[in-house]
């Protein structure tokens, strides 16, 4: 082994890109997925669209007005942005950046337009695909959570049905149909990545 391969820079910590429709309980997942580990940190994004009740501004989202959100477009502030069902959302790049020097993983939860973007500007982002069994079980579940009318679960039910057709810039599909199941899966996937080579040059 030559010196040179051992005159490594330390890795940066990882982005775990989760991605689902709405109803497929990615934000059960994601929520045990950072409960589980310290050195797994929630991106938590800004976005436009109003608090739901019970969530807190800085925890769930950064909730901004457009005018502001646009502002931060125009400053560079996001490291991928994208308008979902009609509302504005971002991923703040201060904060991904920040996490990844610290070497701990940043766990995205977004939708799949970001996904794709932060792929390209990051290609070792895991990338990590929410599903339910079938649509008509996604649907059944839109409903019994009685938090839209039918209307928008009719647009969520599309927007599903599209999102779908990128799966395959995704790495990893989970299908949950037991939920425990699926956050051990991801927490599986997860942890696999930390027997990446390229995690690994310390060996070399
Ligand atoms: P909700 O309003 O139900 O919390 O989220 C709606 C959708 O926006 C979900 O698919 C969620 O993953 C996605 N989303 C949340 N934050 C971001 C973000 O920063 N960027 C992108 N592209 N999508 C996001």
């Amino acid at each position: 082994m030559n010196k040179k391969s051992n005159n490594h820079t330390k890795p940066l910590g990882g982005i775990i890109v989760i991605s689902a429709p709405s109803g497929a309980g990615k934000t059960s997942v994601c929520s045990a997925i950072v409960k589980s580990s310290r050195s797994i940190v929630y991106s938590i994004s800004y976005t436009t669209r109003c608090p739901r009740q019970g969530e807190k501004n800085g925890r769930e989202y950064f909730f901004v007005d457009e005018s502001e959100f646009k502002k931060m477009i125009e400053e560079k502030k996001f490291a991928e942005w994208a308008k979902v069902h009609g509302n504005y959302y971002g991923t703040s790049k201060d904060l991904l950046d920040s996490v990844l020097k610290t070497r701990r993983n940043i766990l995205l939860e977004i939708d799949v337009q970001g996904g794709i973007n932060i792929k390209k500007q990051y290609p070792q982002a895991c990338m990590i695909f929410i599903m339910t069994p079938d649509i008509k079980t996604l649907e059944k579940r839109l409903t019994a959570r009685d938090k839209d009318c039918k209307k928008i679960i009719n647009v969520r039910l599309n927007n599903a049905k599209k999102e779908l057709k990128y799966l395959n810039k995704y790495e990893y599909l989970v299908i949950n149909k037991q939920l425990n199941e699926t956050i051990d899966t991801v927490k599986t996937i997860i942890k696999s990545l930390e027997y990446k080579i390229e995690k690994n040059q310390k060996y070399f």
